[in-house]
């Protein structure tokens, strides 16, 4: 078994129960049921976002006046533990950092190393640019042992399109010479069948991770597609800024299993054919600046010649935006 299970919080006690958000925003002064429950589903359900609201946006979505709406930000900010770092923990924590290797030279190089363990990675892309094919590539890889380029680690894989496929596990499981019955053991897959089950999923894949699979720790979550789901279910104009407080909220979620459980968060995203919000540029991501934001490393795919595919790195805090050419074939993805 690896020391890496249960490196979140620990619970030694079932009696042990922590504070949720919900109570800390019920415990906040001037906050009764009703009011607590007002916050929650218009999105200001943790301390954070109730610290940094306007008193104007609570007034409008709580109903409570602006005066009570200042004190409880105050009271939001008091309890608040910002959680600050110092940089050596931050640099320790860097040091534990995997990197997912794909098993093509150009495209590891891009990422200086892999996809990284601790945040969250996002492939943006047109139908076809091979998204999902990277998600298999991973979810197997993730498997080999740290010297071989993986993670000794298990899989979460949500799936919210049905493209997960068994058959092309066991096909690039087969190319690397590992034993495909064990590869898919260590693959647990869940269907999302709308935007609620999709969070609702991704807030249980905790428990999961905190179990880990099979003895081995989780170290891959692929969400494909992150955002498909939540461009159905709020489709309407005047849905835009629901979807969007969803989305960040989803996305949070997935940020912080990335960073408590030192896992790499592989997600899906697709690409508007013609953005009424980003003139000019045809290759916006969905989910504008929300999953941009919260993706650390953004990398765009789109088709290459000769049936190559091509991954362009975008807006990476410490990388240059550099691209890289490759193919996929029977075996996952190779250099050209
Ligand atoms: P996306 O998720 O971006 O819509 P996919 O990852 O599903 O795209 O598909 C990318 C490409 O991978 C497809 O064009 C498909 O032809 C190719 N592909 C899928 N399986 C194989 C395979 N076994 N060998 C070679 N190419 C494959
Ligand atoms: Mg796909």
């Amino acid at each position: 078994m690896s020391e890496d299970i249960n490196e979140g919080p620990q619970v030694t006690d079932g009696t042990v129960k922590t504070e949720t958000e919900e109570d800390k925003i019920n415990g906040l002064p001037g906050v009764g049921a009703a009011t607590a429950e007002k916050l929650m589903v218009t999105g200001f359900d943790n301390l954070m976002s109730i610290s940094v609201a306007s008193p104007g946006q609570l007034v409008d979505v709580a109903g409570v006046t602006e005066a009570t709406a200042r004190k409880i930000i105050y009271a939001a900010r008091d309890k608040l533990d910002m959680g600050f770092e110092s940089g050596e923990d931050l640099l320790k924590k860097r040091e534990q950092i995997v990197k997912l290797t794909t098993g093509c030279k150009a495209f590891d190089e891009m990422l200086a190393g892999g996809f990284e363990s601790g945040s969250i990675s996002e492939c943006f892309g047109e139908f076809g640019s091979s998204k999902s094919q990277i998600a298999h590539v991973l979810a197997v890889r993730v498997q080999l042992s740290k010297d071989q380029g993986g993670a000794d680690g298990s899989v979460i894989f949500l799936d919210g399109e049905s493209t997960f496929r068994p058959e092309r596990i066991i096909q690039i499981a087969n190319g690397l010479g590992l034993n495909h019955e064990e590869v898919l053991k260590n693959i647990k897959v869940a269907r999302a069948f709308n935007s609620d089950h999709q969070m609702l999923l991704a807030e249980k894949s905790e428990d999961i991770i905190k179990e880990g699979i099979n003895g081995l720790p989780v170290k891959l979550l692929v969400m494909d597609s992150l955002t498909s789901h939540f461009r159905a279910d709020f489709s309407g104009r005047g849905e835009l800024a629901v979807r969007q407080q969803k989305l960040n909220r989803h996305m949070h979620v997935l940020m912080k299993l990335a960073n408590q459980y030192n896992l790499c968060v592989y997600v899906t995203n697709q690409v508007m054919a013609k953005p009424d919000m980003f003139f000019g540029d045809p290759t916006a991501a969905i989910g504008g600046n929300i999953v941009g934001h919260n993706s650390q490393t953004r990398i765009y795919l789109r088709k290459g010649k000769k049936g190559t595919r091509v991954g362009k790195l975008i807006d990476s805090p410490y990388l240059a935006d550099t691209e890289a050419i490759f193919k996929i074939t029977e075996n996952g993805m190779e250099d050209v």
